[in-house]
């Protein structure tokens, strides 16, 4: 039998997931010195993941990776199949009999929660909710946000919590040439909210913020930046953290954060208030959340292991609106180990381990192998060292035993599965920019699976954009 990458054997890869981790595992297996042929299966109709459904739409600019993608989906060693949920419409088994490897990019799709009273109460949302939400994410196109209060929380400091600030502060003027939805538009454009508070458990110095993210929150159109000079006064432990030439981001961070402090006060039309060292301890309200009290902290360990602890100071603050920016965890799928503590799927450099040991022919690349960490670019080193992993395991890896995309055409069909193909997604692309040209918009999305489904099968020609 041919050896598994030869020009007769080429290694057959079934990814699992479409956003930048899934491509940029294609891109490292379409440049290994191999044959390889990858299938990528995406739960949504639509590809790209976080890329399409979180960014937000006032940073076009980080899409634009969008064209790489779009074009090792032109290769013929490539398939897409949207509309397919590895673990729900095929299981893992199923694919095995007909892909040498499968590799996870599956992301961390659960929000965190803070474990605190309250959070469940209507006007405590995730950001995640928030930002798929505004970007059409069929899931959730029916969440309802209330902007008709004053004071709105976004608790946790990364650059998920700086999104959602700068979707509740940019001004329609400025949202309505992006490709945000009509829906999330109008609904924005009626938005009472003036005082937004970035509320971190930590201090200055640890804030994830990249400092392109926090820069870039005071610099937004008609909004002060409040934030007082006393919050920057550090501990010792911090102040060695930024001591240390290694952590340039923070003290990058640092000074963008001084400059803030430094303005002088004026009566912009809408106020963010960076506050540090509080934890949310509870939301409070009789069918809405209606205020957050918060417990001060101080930080306790050695620098870069600073833990925030409860200082016995309490305070509570009005609002309607709470967003917990606070990282997100993996989901399992049937017949994957799975590190419940970690939420990832348990690895040594890609390959998924179960008791300690490589399964063969399973692997991960991006947040479910390493954690939601890491922007978009992380994705690509993070694909290569799997797709390396992979070829150092490629004599040990059992052949499936038909290595055939047909049989899971006819088993999705016979599930009555339709399966997006990439000329069908070409055709959801095309339908929503034309959609989006006629409001003077880069596109307007699709934002159900029905009208999804609908253009993938209509030809561009023929298509005509629903009414919103
Ligand atoms: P993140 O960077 O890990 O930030 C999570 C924040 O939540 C931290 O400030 C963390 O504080 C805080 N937190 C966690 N548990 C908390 C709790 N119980 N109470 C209060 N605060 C809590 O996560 P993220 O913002 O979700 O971003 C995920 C990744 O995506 C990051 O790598 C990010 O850079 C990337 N991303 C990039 C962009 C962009 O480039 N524009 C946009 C979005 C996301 P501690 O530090 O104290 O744990």
């Amino acid at each position: 039998m041919s050896a598994l990458g030869s020009a007769e054997r080429p290694l057959r890869a079934a990814i699992a997931g479409s956003g930048s981790a899934g491509f940029y595992a294609v891109a490292a297996l379409f440049s290994a010195p191999i044959n390889a042929r990858a299938d990528v299966f995406e739960r949504l109709p639509t590809p790209y993941g976080l890329v399409r459904a979180a960014v937000a739409p006032d940073h076009p600019n980080t899409r634009t990776v969008i064209k790489v993608f779009d074009k090792l989906a032109g290769r013929e060693e490539f398939s897409f199949l949207g509309n397919v949920q590895v673990g729900r419409d095929i299981s893992v088994n199923e694919l095995r009999e007909h892909y040498d490897v499968v590799i996870f990019a599956t992301g961390a799709e659960a929000p965190a929660d803070l474990g605190i009273p309250g959070e469940d109460l209507f006007g405590s949302h995730a950001a995640d909710e928030f930002a798929l939400w505004y970007n059409g994410h069929p899931d959730f196109r029916e969440s309802r946000f209330d902007f008709s209060h004053e004071t709105a929380v976004v608790i946790g400091q990364g650059n998920v919590a700086t999104d959602v600030v700068r979707m509740l502060i940019q001004p329609p003027e400025v949202l309505k040439s992006t490709d945000i939805t009509q829906y999330a538009l109008d609904a924005l454009a009626e938005s009472r909210v003036r005082d937004i508070h970035l509320v971190g458990r930590r201090g200055p110095a640890q804030a994830r913020f990249t400092t392109q993210e926090i820069q870039e929150l005071g610099e937004l159109p008609d909004c002060d930046v409040v934030l007082d000079p006393a919050d920057l006064i550090l501990d010792p432990a911090s102040q060695a953290e930024l001591d240390n030439p290694k952590n340039v981001n923070s003290k990058r961070n640092m000074a963008v954060f001084e400059e803030f402090a430094k303005r002088p006060a004026s009566s912009k039309r809408k106020r963010l208030h960076i506050r540090f060292l509080h934890s949310p301890i509870r939301i409070q309200g009789q069918d809405r959340a209606e205020s957050i009290v918060f417990e001060k902290n101080r930080l306790e360990g050695e620098p870069f292991h600073l833990k925030a602890r409860g200082a016995g100071e309490f305070e509570t603050l009005k609002c309607g609106l709470v967003f917990r920016a606070v990282g997100h965890r993996g989901v399992p799928i049937p017949g994957v180990p799975f590190d419940e503590a970690r939420g990832v799927f348990p690895n040594q450099a890609g390959r998924i381990l179960h008791q300690g040991k490589p399964v063969p022919g399973l692997y991960a690349v991006g947040w479910i192998k390493r954690g939601p960490t890491g922007l978009i670019g992380t994705n690509k080193a993070d694909g290569i060292e799997t797709v390396d992993s992979i070829l150092a395991d490629l004599s040990e890896i059992p052949p499936c035993p038909e290595p055939d995309s047909a049989p899971i055409h006819a088993l999705l069909s016979s599930r009555n599965i339709r399966v997006v193909s990439y000329e069908d997604w070409r055709r959801i692309d095309t339908a929503e920019i034309a959609h989006g040209e006629a409001k003077g918009k880069p596109r307007e999305k699709l934002t159900t699976f029905d009208a999804l489904l609908d253009a993938a099968r209509k030809s561009s020609r023929t298509y005509r954009a629903p009414s919103s």
